[in-house]
């Protein structure tokens, strides 16, 4: 036996569980929300390119890219900070303003990667109870104690995809008090319809909030790891402190520069979603005699729940057969919904594929 005894709030942390990758047959991969469509060229031809560079070193404070972003969005470049990832933001955030009596909050519902990271930093995680799997503000609000030093919240939410309205966010944060960080985790932004400017402008008028997004989502850029977060310059300088020197490949940087700049392929990513997210959801509507129930998605997914009766078969059999049918989905146990299974939103033949399995299934009874 190692003599090694790791800190007990480590040994408690489940470990993340990512979405399930394809075995030896060919399966479509709706566990992940990635971009069906890929990512745009400009952005590969960049990635390509820098293929020579190999033995240098990335531009350690991703200057290009903060300065695109900054250009994109109408923002502060000294006000970005980028990652490896949003995840590893989300970390750094916890990491920077909470420890061992420390509380963070968020919804029951949430994403995976907020309890962990509020672990691994040996803070207690406090669980907000939902309205209909959307977010509670008050309920958010009523759990707020003199140890509160960070509230995490994803708008859209994922795994639910519910949507707060804007002004719900800023009463949550109106409620908040001075000391505590506000993180809204916008890996969906791009998705909705008014991607507008109102929870920058939120970030701007604060110093305790913290906007965090990614180009894993729609840019199709999961592979490469490329975060970024925006707020208040003493945040930033909190999060640069402590982040990895190098913290984005200098392929990630020129990929994402590209990928912004072409929003062509972002436009044509919002509507290919908005178009087979409607479908899917009349298609689950039309099975709801099964007993299951899709949830209105505001993201590039969809979850339904299962009804846990004895006339209808459960998430878990449904997924197994799923599986057998050479689609994988996401089984969220997980997060606190055993019944619950998300569907990522992916090309038409998936889509299509997967609602006629998912009919088969549920009209044969699991048999
Ligand atoms: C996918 C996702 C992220 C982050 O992904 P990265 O690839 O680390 O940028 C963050 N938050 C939510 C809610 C997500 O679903």
């Amino acid at each position: 036996m190692s003599k090694l005894t790791p800190k007990p709030y480590i040994s408690e942390i489940h470990a993340y569980v990512p979405g399930k990758a394809g075995g030896t047959k060919p399966m479509a991969k709706l566990s992940a929300n990635e971009n069906p469509l890929g990512c745009s060229k400009d952005a590969s031809e960049a990635a390509a390119k820098e293929r020579e560079n190999f033995a240098r070193y990335p531009n350690p404070a991703s200057n290009d890219l903060r300065e695109a972003l900054a250009h994109h969005y109408g923002l502060e470049s000294a006000q970005i900070v980028c990652g490896t990832g949003s995840d590893e933001l989300l970390n750094l955030a916890a990491q920077g303003y909470a420890g061992q009596g420390d509380e963070i909050i968020h919804v029951r519902y949430g994403f995976a990667v907020y309890e962990i990271a509020t672990r691994k930093v040996g803070a207690t995680t406090i669980i907000a109870p939902d309205k209909d799997y959307g977010t509670d503000v008050d309920a958010i609000l009523n759990l707020v104690t003199e140890k509160t030093r960070l509230v995490f919240l994803a708008n859209p939410n994922n795994p639910t995809g519910t949507l707060t309205p804007q002004s719900e966010i800023e009463r949550l944060h109106a409620g908040l008090p001075e000391n505590c960080l506000f993180v809204l985790d916008q890996a969906y932004g791009e998705y909705m319809d008014d991607d507008g400017p109102s929870a920058f402008d939120m970030a701007r008028k604060h110093d305790n909030i913290l906007i965090t997004r990614t180009f894993s989502k729609i840019y199709g850029l999961a592979a490469e790891r490329i975060g970024w977060a925006y707020g208040h310059a003493d945040i930033i300088d909190t999060i640069n402190r402590i982040r990895g020197p190098f913290n984005v490949t200098t392929i990630g940087q020129a990929a994402a520069i590209a990928a912004l700049k072409d929003q062509q392929f972002v436009i044509d990513s919002r509507a290919h979603n908005a178009k087979w997210r409607d479908w899917m959801m009349q298609e689950l509507e039309s099975l709801s005699n099964h007993g299951l129930t899709a949830i209105p998605s505001a993201g590039n997914f969809i979850m339904v729940i299962f009804a846990e009766s004895e006339d209808s078969l459960s998430a878990a059999t449904v997924n197994g057969a799923l599986m057998d049918a050479g689609y994988i989905v996401r089984h969220l146990p997980g997060q606190g919904l055993a019944n619950g299974l998300r569907i990522t939103i992916g090309s038409e033949d998936e889509n299509r594929g997967f609602i006629e399995a998912l009919r088969a299934i549920l009209e044969s009874g699991g048999q």
